[in-house]
């Protein structure tokens, strides 16, 4: 790539976090340019270029099948709303654009053309040293910009890395201007960081400095919550460390798991024995995490299922359940027959097991559990109304009125075909449907609305 801006007279190099990457031995994953010449430029030495941000100075360059960003050098002049440069300018040096980066690690650039680092604020010994340090003073680069503190804390997670302690120290300070950003920054960041291989960090980090209490109130309230009996930490604690110990990255997942026991402050109570119960707390969680998806922008879809997790994260298998019970707890389940839902479910399970003393389950734990769902689903027994022998027709055809009786004896229909899969079969269900008819007539309210 280097030759093509070399031959047009520009220089270019590798900067953000594909060095970061390299020069921390791992792949790099995206790719970022930067570069002296002017978009319009960009987009005349390349014959495939986007206009993606030209607001920015960025266009994608579409290079060998990769999505390449170029951005020109840049400087960034004052950040009245702590959201956006109020202008961009250009900049002649790459140095000038590395001091406009948020931390050292990050403003490292690579020479495209002999891969020369240029290194001004020392990032490659931080990287060795595993610390997050701002390019600059602190409190001045978060009030710019209010995302970088989240940034921060979020690569602490992704990288395992601490925060320098001035940097860290500026975070409270500048609060007012991180509760600015755009919800939808915050959420791309809350993404990244539960979905990181130890959310934990910083989400810890995320609570003692402030920031949770200005996005996610509602998980402050955990805070000292206690549940002895049950386990080992408190109630935040506890969904911390659950999304450290969920085998999958999956953001529903994790978000799911994050947010699993959300409402027990709010259902609390002392029971008999003098231990705490938490009664309903799986329905209450689902309620709050919609109200907090919909307020961080998460999309209808999204939420619901994670909310759908989170209402039927309470099972609690044993090895004495019969069959009906295995059918009974798949037909809670939407969609069980695609085992996405039930391996994402599982997962939560071994999340939620971890958060408790932060010991790994046995991954045999729900081995026995699984095998006897794939066989039920395997027999193909009926789960829902859909998958009778009869339909509301058929039953109509039989002579029982249209109307509501239809629903009520479907569902008595459905209740012993789950108990008895035997049952499904046209006849005999006709059969069960009259003598339920009859009795629902007894009873003197068959068909009336
Ligand atoms: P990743 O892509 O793994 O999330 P990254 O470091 O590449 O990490 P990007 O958001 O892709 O992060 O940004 C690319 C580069 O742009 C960063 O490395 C940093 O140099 C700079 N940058 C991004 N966001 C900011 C910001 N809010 N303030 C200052 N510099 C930023
Ligand atoms: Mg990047």
């Amino acid at each position: 790539m280097h030759g093509f801006f070399e031959r047009a007279g520009f220089s270019a190099y590798l900067v953000g976090g594909a060095v970061r990457d390299m020069i921390m031995g791992k792949p790099a994953h995206d790719w970022d340019v930067a570069t002296n010449a002017r978009p319009e430029e960009v987009s005349k030495i390349f014959k495939k270029v986007i206009p993606t941000g030209i607001a920015h100075g960025t266009v994608t360059v579409i290079f060998m099948g990769n999505h390449i960003e170029v951005t020109t050098f840049r400087t960034e002049a004052d950040y009245s709303d702590g959201r956006h440069p109020d202008k961009v300018e250009y900049a002649g040096r790459i140095e000038e654009d590395l001091s406009r980066r948020d931390f050292t690690m990050n403003a490292i650039a690579a020479d495209l053309k002999d891969g020369t680092l240029v290194d001004p604020f020392e990032g490659q010994k931080d990287i060795k040293a595993k610390i997050i340090r701002c390019v600059g003073e602190p409190s001045e680069r978060f009030n710019e910009d209010g995302l970088r503190p989240v940034r921060a804390l979020r690569f602490a997670s992704q990288l395992g890395f601490s925060i320098d302690k001035k940097t860290l120290d500026a975070i409270p300070g500048t609060l007012p201007v991180c509760a600015k950003v755009a919800v939808e920054r915050f959420h791309d960041e809350l993404v990244k960081m539960v979905t990181s291989p130890k959310p934990s960090i910083g989400l810890k980090l995320m609570e003692e400095c402030g920031i949770m209490q200005l996005f996610i109130p509602e998980l402050c309230k955990c805070r000292g919550v206690e549940q002895k009996g049950f386990h080992n930490f408190d109630v935040l604690d506890h969904l911390f460390y659950a999304c450290d110990g969920t085998p999958c990255t999956k953001a529903d997942v994790r978000l799911a798991v994050l947010f699993h026991d959300i409402a027990k402050p709010a259902v609390r109570a002392v029971g008999k024995d003098g231990t705490y119960t938490f009664y309903q707390h799986e329905n209450e969680s689902a309620r709050l995490t919609q109200k907090i998806m919909d307020r961080l922008h998460f999309s209808r879809q999204c939420s619901t299922y994670v909310c759908h997790l989170i209402k039927q994260h309470m099972f609690f298998y044993e090895s004495t359940w019969t069959d009906a019970a295995v059918r009974r707890f798949l037909m809670r389940i939407e969609y069980a027959q695609n085992s996405e839902v039930l391996n994402d479910l599982f997962d939560l399970r071994f999340g939620d097991l971890y958060g408790m003393n932060c010991q790994p389950a046995s991954p045999d734990h729900l081995k026995e559990f699984s095998e006897r769902i794939e066989k039920i689903l395997a027999e193909q027994s009926a789960l829902g109304l859909k998958d009778l022998a009869v339909n509301g027709k058929d039953l109509m055809a039989s002579g029982i009125p249209a109307g509501k009786i239809i629903g009520q004896i479907l569902n008595e229909l459905l209740e012993t075909v789950v108990d008895d899969p035997d049952f499904n079969r046209k006849e005999k269900l006709l059969n069960l449907a009259q003598n339920l008819y009859a009795q629902h007539n007894v009873g003197g309210n068959a068909g009336c609305n």
